[in-house]
């Protein structure tokens, strides 16, 4: 293979190349189209800061070290930028979203950078009736979000249900975001599950079944799967540095995490930002080994390009991180860190119709389900509601148990669910999208990399410490916000912050 050398800057072979060619320049600009091969030719380029990950943190983290003078090159693996948010092609020609979607209040940085993108917003959908369908029974009722208000199940349950809700929103206030494996109780929360103190503290079944719903629509995990450390963690962070986090932000539309969503889908804003970067970001470049040579230099070897850098930012979540060489090795710390972040469980499923016939009905879109493929459901529909769009959410233990089907089969099923929450319309859909995250090579799984127990009190001081020159970013690494777009973007701000400091 013949290499050659290009100066940063140089000419427009050199930007052709970092781009990965004409097909890169058409999936920035597009953000779809077909997948296409990497581009074969192997170039030297030898930058400050080689940032690996093409998702919202990596794109922060280059705008902001690239205005701060470093010469920067992103290595996106796929051929494609956003990573966990993409657009998704309608048959109808609209577009909706195969993952990150919603943002809402205390989520100032993905805000802040929508609005600098130019990228409008709007409200999710939200007028009308929640769907409960529990125990076989289908009953529409007046609410906002899991917990927001009152979802028919009996008093009791109802009284037990708030009084978990809020012991836990006290709990995560003894949670330091920044290091919740300083917490007071830190060791004593993260021995067990959140499904073992659940078991405890949410006697009544209806509260239990309105929290575990929570829980698989806020994780895309199970219970049994998460330390309590982390939930109380992930609640403490659903907030801002003037604002506590609470479950209800976690949990809610209006006024919570599903409140608002973005004009031409939410990958807009990584499109248009990577547009701004231009040639500084490298499609179809999967990273296999990052070295470090004499001098303390790095070289970061990807398919197509070898980048020599003086220090890497690993902006991918921790167990793909796992999968790239290191040499010398990582410290072990991080190593079992990154070997024990699994990757929750999810795919969407998207039904598009004429128009959105649930909403003449009285329904805003929105299911709590403790059964069937999909348990939680929102209106993707787009902004003026010309056409209707269901999108269902399949979770965790549902999502691996539809993992190996094929796309029919999933589809049969989710439309059952579907005709079984809003009527026999939604049997009969023009179009039907389905996005399965575990089934992505660079991403295997979403929305976050969460922690079982265990983990955060033996391994979290190794989540953003800097081996050497290498600096990890990735929403997992936010204190506020982790796991969401806002994490990502406030993580790339982070890292940025520490390496220009560090050059
Ligand atoms: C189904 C789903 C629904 C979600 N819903 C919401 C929501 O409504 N609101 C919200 O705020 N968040 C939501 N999220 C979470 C949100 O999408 C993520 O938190 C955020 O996008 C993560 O960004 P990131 O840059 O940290 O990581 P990623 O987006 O994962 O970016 C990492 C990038 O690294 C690349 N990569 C991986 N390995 C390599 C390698 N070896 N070499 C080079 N590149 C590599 C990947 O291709 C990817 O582009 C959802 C996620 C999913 C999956």
């Amino acid at each position: 293979m013949p290499r050659e050398r290009h100066p940063l800057n140089k000419d427009l072979t050199r930007r052709h190349a970092l781009l990965g060619g004409a097909a890169a320049t058409t999936l920035l600009a597009t953000g779809t189209g077909t997948a296409r091969a990497a581009d074969t030719r192997s170039v030297d380029v030898d930058v400050d800061v080689a940032v690996i990950g093409g998702g919202l943190a990596g794109l922060t983290a280059a705008r902001d070290l690239t205005a701060a003078g470093k010469k920067v090159l992103v290595l996106e693996a796929r051929d494609r930028v956003g990573g966990r948010v993409v657009n998704l092609k309608l048959p109808n020609g609209g577009t909706t979203e195969g993952g990150g979607e919603f943002i809402g209040p205390t989520q100032d940085r993905i805000r802040a950078l929508a609005d600098d993108l130019g990228v409008e917003t709007f409200p999710t959908y939200n007028t009308g009736k929640n769907v409960l369908y529990k125990d076989g029974k289908r009953t529409p009722y007046a609410t906002d979000g899991l917990l927001g208000s009152v979802p028919p199940i009996d008093a009791a349950g109802l009284a037990n249900a708030a009084a978990v809700q809020a012991l836990l929103d006290d709990m995560a206030k003894k949670v330091p975001v920044e290091a919740p494996w300083t917490a007071p109780k830190a060791e004593e929360w993260d021995r067990q599950t959140f499904e073992t103190w659940l078991r405890a503290n949410a006697v009544i079944p209806s509260a239990r079944f309105l929290l575990e719903v929570a829980c698989t629509s806020v994780f895309s995990a199970q219970p049994r799967e998460l330390s309590l450390l982390y939930v109380l963690f992930y609640i403490a962070s659903a907030g801002n540095e003037s604002t506590p986090g609470t479950l209800e932000r976690l949990t809610e539309t209006a006024d919570g995490a599903q409140a608002t969503r973005f004009v031409g889908g939410s990958q807009q804003v990584p499109l248009k930002l990577a547009a701004r970067l231009g040639d500084t970001v490298r499609l179809s470049s999967p990273v296999r080994k990052v070295t470090r040579g004499a001098g303390g230099r790095y070289t970061v070897t990807a398919d197509g390009v070898t980048v020599t850098a003086s220090r890497v930012v690993v902006a991918v979540p921790p167990p793909l991180a796992a999968r790239i060489d290191f040499d010398p090795l990582l410290p072990a710390a991080r190593d079992q860190l990154a070997q024990r972040l699994p990757m929750g469980s999810i795919g969407k499923a998207i039904a598009v119709y004429d128009t959105p016939f649930w909403r003449a009905d009285g329904l805003n879109g929105q299911v709590v389900s403790d059964t069937g493929t999909v348990r939680s459901s929102f209106d993707n529909s787009p902004p003026d509601g010309s056409y209707g769009a269901l999108m269902g959410f399949i979770e965790a233990d549902r999502m691996r148990a539809n993992d190996g089907l094929s796309e029919a089969e999933v589809k049969a099923a989710v439309l059952k669910d579907y005709v079984t929450y809003f009527g026999d319309k939604a049997a009969s859909p023009t179009g039907f999208v389905l996005q399965r995250w575990d089934n992505e090579g660079f991403s295997r799984g979403g929305p976050v990399a969460y922690a079982p127990p265990g983990v955060l009190t033996q391994y979290g001081a190794a989540l953003r410490t800097p081996v050497g020159g290498i600096h990890w970013a990735g929403t997992e690494t936010s204190a506020y916000w982790c796991g969401y777009m806002d994490g990502a973007v406030r993580s790339g701000e982070r890292v940025a912050k520490e390496v220009a400091a560090a050059l």
